[in-house]
């Protein structure tokens, strides 16, 4: 199989843009910094996972299904952004809501209910159990009649990290048209599939530049051996030959703070001199976290004038809305 003869369900508005950060660089005083937009993918206010969506939605279709599960936190931008796919595709959608960070009705969770998701809220319960109710969901809806479609948790698999490996390609483009040579992309990672999906691209173009991921939930033991797993499928999947090495899997784990959603003070104070210096919003969750990485790797001299750093906003903006406790002062 190969990524164009890939059933795909345009959802995003492609490409994103890719543009310079000379602001934000000279307050750091460290390397070039490039953002690539993909807060700007346009689906339901945005976000990384219409990349991913584009190719579930095509297999959901295909198999005829009229209803998808999904889950996650209740800021989760997943759930939100399934929700939204599935009007889109003329279809229902069930999220299975588990408690992580904040639980009120604001950002993703108020946009959930107004894109009419059920949601089924659970009480405090590890991934791999939230994972079987999930499944038991789709039983439950199939005894039911309906056809449910399942998307695991942040919709990690290689059929949707195939949307990041398109990515890889779509922004060695843009490179060259704006003349630019990064020597690191910076990211994010949670579920993995992004980051898979990217190095699997950057690997199969031999690109020169590494891929550096800043966990956001798992420690990185964890994460090495799930983004190991997860690259190489999505190169199976597509018939990618690439040649993959322990060299090529870089996480950091060191700016996650005490847990998934919750807010960190580096994080926030990313957020707020990316806002100042260049107008443009990060999240608590992922790219803020992900940003605090960044700059603690210019302080400790990793990452110089030297370099260039392309750094991936995979969107979460929504989710800022729930964190006014800590943001709005
Ligand atoms: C889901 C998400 C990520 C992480 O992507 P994974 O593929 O799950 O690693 C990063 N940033 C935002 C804003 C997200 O919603």
């Amino acid at each position: 199989m190969n990524i164009p003869q890939l059933p795909r369900f345009r959802l995003a508005t492609l490409p994103t843009p890719l543009h310079d950060a000379p602001r934000l660089t000279a307050a750091l005083g460290g390397p070039r910094i490039l953002f690539k937009r993909d807060d700007l993918t346009g689906l339901a206010l945005g976000g990384n996972k219409a990349r991913k969506l584009e190719f579930l939605l095509a297999d959901a279709l295909a198999q005829q299904a009229d209803i998808l599960v999904t889950g996650g936190g209740p800021q989760s931008n997943h759930v939100r952004m399934t929700a939204a796919a599935a009007r889109i595709a003329g279809m229902d959608a069930v999220g299975v809501i588990y408690p992580s960070g904040k639980g009120e009705t604001q950002g993703n969770l108020l946009l959930d209910h107004l894109l009419g998701l059920e949601i089924i809220r659970l009480p405090p319960t590890p991934h791999a159990q939230v994972e079987a109710f999930m499944l038991d969901t789709c039983e439950r809806l199939r005894q039911a009649g309906r056809r449910p479609y399942y998307i695991p948790l942040g919709g990690s698999v290689p059929l949707a990290d195939t949307g990041y490996v398109l990515c890889a390609l779509e922004l060695q483009q843009q490179c060259l048209e704006i003349g630019v040579s990064p020597s690191h992309i910076i990211l994010p990672t949670g579920s993995c599939g992004t980051h898979a999906g990217l190095l699997a691209g950057v690997k199969w173009l031999q690109a020169p530049y590494r891929v550096l991921g800043m966990t956001v939930s798992r420690a990185r033991e964890e994460v090495q051996s799930r983004l190991e797993r997860l690259t190489q499928e999505t190169a199976d999947l597509l018939g990618l030959r690439i040649d993959l090495t322990a060299d090529d899997i870089i996480i950091h784990d060191a700016y996650r703070g005490p847990g998934y959603a919750i807010s960190t003070p580096e994080g926030e104070a990313a957020i707020r001199l990316v806002a100042t210096t260049e107008g443009i919003f990060l999240d608590p969750v992922y790219t803020g976290k992900a940003m605090a990485g960044l700059i603690d790797l210019i302080r400790r001299g990793a990452l110089t004038r030297e370099h260039t750093v392309v750094f991936l906003h995979t969107g979460g903006v929504p989710g800022l809305f729930a964190y006014d406790k800590e943001l709005g002062h």
